[in-house]
């Protein structure tokens, strides 16, 4: 029976490059796509670029350009790096586009009739020099807890705590440097709390299947045991300047980017609908047939797994019928890095002439449709491309194509039937499109390779090309490369969700039509004639892997240069010399430098600055110092700074390093007297 079904990836914000991160999500959603449609379903794949909200705005603003012009060349750059790893969406859209903000308006006016909205004053951070409310992540200031300086709104990454960007100390704005105010502003809230969307919630998220068993644990503890009532309102409005859309009958006031943005996915939908004449009512009906997913990694999971569903049910339409959450991407077993060159964007990766279906693949072979992390590991990705897709499945063309061509003009004999490894693959099939359906694409691959190695025994005891020597063994040799050619055709049913481009050239040379997933169960006739064999895929040389590293970390370096002048932080209060005396600065060597485990900003430093102890020293210059480049240097530490204790240990002083506001490009710059000093020597 033939489903209908409607499927979304997360929409990627219009305000940075697509990385090898982003790819787990749409390499994977695109997979099951195909699937969906090499099954026979009607399956649409609708994507788009979240364009709003405040780093949009200020980024246009620095680039000196309009949001529309920005929005407009990053979907350009998305476009090209998805299609370039083969990412096959019916529509990719934007969120700034009229369909979405006809459907913003509609469950505004939908929650609203409900009863659902209302409007309450709140206090926020205002910039006063920037003239506007700060979203949590433009704040910064030293930790309540820990006292750590440049700690952002909402967290400490030094002791981990979490706060109200109003309890930060001396807080100051990440946009223009100056000292903000609290200011009272009127927002609208979307009434999460009140009791239908609770109850409402209870039900959804326990809905056998709709969510992944950790899934679905991690929203028992959101939604806490009844009578708790642990759902706050969520504030969905945000102040003008804003780049988003306009609040009906509500001047200045504009909707949070993250209330349009599953929004989004409808207006995308509707835009693909209005184009192709497909009835967008009967996929998002309340009472619709037509199934919905979502592919999202697990840090949008609280998004779309309360909001989004509330909003839906209470405005009148469909919810979801599954959530798929996945993990991120780590890299040779560490977070990507940018100083390891591990930091891999999508352009870089296809520049660097890699073929995107050994990525897709490998990501493949990793998958398993639970929220777990999975690994890039370099060596083992070469490695394992190169003996599956080339040693197992594309030499088995290649081992038949050639007496095919010469002995028999290109055409087939009659296959062995009986054959034990062609039962064995029909037999699989089910099993393996079971495990696509279920995102366990990692045993399907795996079941896939057994089926190869199947195969290639095959071959190597029929042996063709000792047949192919023998007088009168004609007959023979046209049986095994018949077989040949016919195993390579099944496997390649099977694998073509994942390996798309390699199909279609396998299509070419086999000489038929698009393989559907139906054709596994079937064989080619004799007498069918096929196209010369041309190399399939090449192998991967660990050179090319090498290169696509130091490209990412050259382009770390160029983009590490400031381009403009960061705008000067708001100056401090006139001290006298006494003040400044006060502070022991002095000259330490870098006697050693060290990643800190479990921290994204710390390096962990011993400094000799002339005791009998050297120091240790934990500095938050991770981002732009590779530790091994520190060694031996020289720089200037606070000498007389209170011990600190942090979670990672002691910091017995301060180095000092000039750095740009949050969010400029410019990076941190370590501090460095000239040649001759020695470490001790005062600094004044
Ligand atoms: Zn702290």
């Amino acid at each position: 029976m033939s489903r209908k079904i409607l499927v979304t990836s997360a929409l990627p914000y219009a305000n940075g490059a697509i990385h090898l991160g982003h790819l787990v999500e749409y390499i994977q959603t695109d997979i099951w796509v195909r699937f969906q449609k090499m099954r026979g379903h009607e399956c649409w794949y609708v994507c788009a670029d979240d364009t709003h909200g405040t780093p949009v705005m200020l980024r246009a603003e620095k680039e000196g350009i309009t949001p529309e012009a920005l929005i407009e060349r990053v979907h350009g750059e998305h476009l090209r790096d998805f299609s370039g790893f083969l990412v096959g969406f019916d529509n990719y859209y934007r969120t700034h586009s009229p369909e979405t903000q006809a459907l913003c308006n509609l469950f505004h006016a939908r929650l609203t009739a409900a009863g659902l909205m209302e409007t309450r004053a709140i206090e926020q951070f205002y910039d006063p020099v920037k003239t506007m409310f700060l979203p949590d992540r433009f704040i910064k200031g030293a930790c309540p807890r820990c006292g750590a300086a440049d700690q952002y709104g909402d967290n400490c990454e030094v002791c981990g705590a979490a706060y109200a960007p109003t309890e930060l100390k001396n807080p100051y704005s990440a946009v223009s440097g100056a000292k903000p105010e609290l200011r009272a502003s009127e927002h609208f809230f979307f009434k999460l709390s009140d009791p239908r969307c609770e109850a409402f919630l209870r039900r959804f998220t326990r809905a056998a299947g709709v969510l992944q068993p950790e899934a679905a644990n991690k929203m028992q503890e959101w939604l806490g045991t009844e009578g708790e009532h642990r759902l706050s309102d969520w504030d969905i409005s945000r102040d003008a300047p804003y780049f988003g859309f306009e609040i009906p009958d509500a001047p200045g006031k504009f909707f949070y980017v993250w209330l349009d943005a599953p929004i989004g996915y409808m207006g995308s939908f509707k835009n693909l609908c209005d184009r192709q004449g497909i009835d967008f009512d009967a996929f998002w009906k309340p009472d619709s047939e037509a199934e919905l997913y979502h592919f999202i990694g697990k840090d949008i999971l609280y998004f779309h797994a309360l909001f989004w569903p509330a909003e839906l049910a209470h405005a009148g339409f469909r919810t979801p019928t599954k959530i798929f959450a996945h993990g991120f991407l780590t890299v040779d077993g560490a977070k990507m890095s940018k100083s390891r060159g591990t930091f891999i964007t999508a352009e870089s990766y296809l520049n660097a002439g890699l073929n995107p279906e050994w990525l897709r693949y490998y990501f493949a072979g990793k998958l398993s449709g639970t929220m777990e992390d999975i690994d890039l590991n370099l060596d083992d990705f070469s490695a394992r491309v190169n003996a599956d897709l080339v040693g197992k499945y594309v030499n088995i063309a290649s081992r038949a194509a050639g007496f095919v061509a010469r002995r028999f003009d290109g055409r087939l004999g009659s296959p062995d039937t009986a054959l034990p490894v062609f039962t064995a693959i029909r037999e699989a099939a089910p099993r393996i499109a079971e495990h696509y359906e279920a995102r366990a694409f990692s045993r399907a691959m795996r079941d896939i390779m057994a089926l190869a190695d199947e195969a290639n025994q095959y071959i190597a005891t029929a042996k063709p090309w000792e047949l192919a020597k023998e007088e009168g063994e004609d007959a023979a040799l046209s049986r095994v490369c018949a077989n040949g050619i016919n195993l390579f055709r099944l496997l390649t049913v099977l694998l073509k969700p994942v390996l798309p481009a390699l199909a279609a050239r396998a299509e070419h040379f086999l000489n038929v039509a698009p393989l559907v997933w139906t054709d596994v169960e079937t064989l080619l006739p004799e007498g069918h004639a096929i196209r010369a064999y041309e190399h399939l895929m090449q192998r991967i040389d660990p050179k090319q892997i090498a290169a696509l590293i130091a490209a990412n970390r050259e382009n770390l370096e160029k983009t590490a240069t400031p381009q403009r002048k960061a705008a000067p932080a708001e100056a401090a209060a006139p001290i006298g010399i006494d003040d400044f005396l006060k502070v022991d600065l002095r000259i330490a060597r870098i006697v050693e430098a060290a990643q800190v485990e479990g921290s994204e900003k710390l390096v962990r430093l011993v400094l000799d600055i002339g005791e009998e102890k050297p120091r240790q020293v934990f500095a938050g210059i991770k981002s732009a110092y590779d530790p091994a480049t520190l060694k031996g240097r020289l720089t200037v530490v606070v000498a007389n700074l209170a011990p600190r204790k942090m979670k990672f240990g002691l910091s017995e002083g301060m180095v000092l390093a000039a750095s740009a506001p949050e969010g400029e490009p410019g990076g941190i710059y370590l501090l460095a007297p000239d040649s001759g000093a020695t470490p001790g020597m005062r600094v004044q």
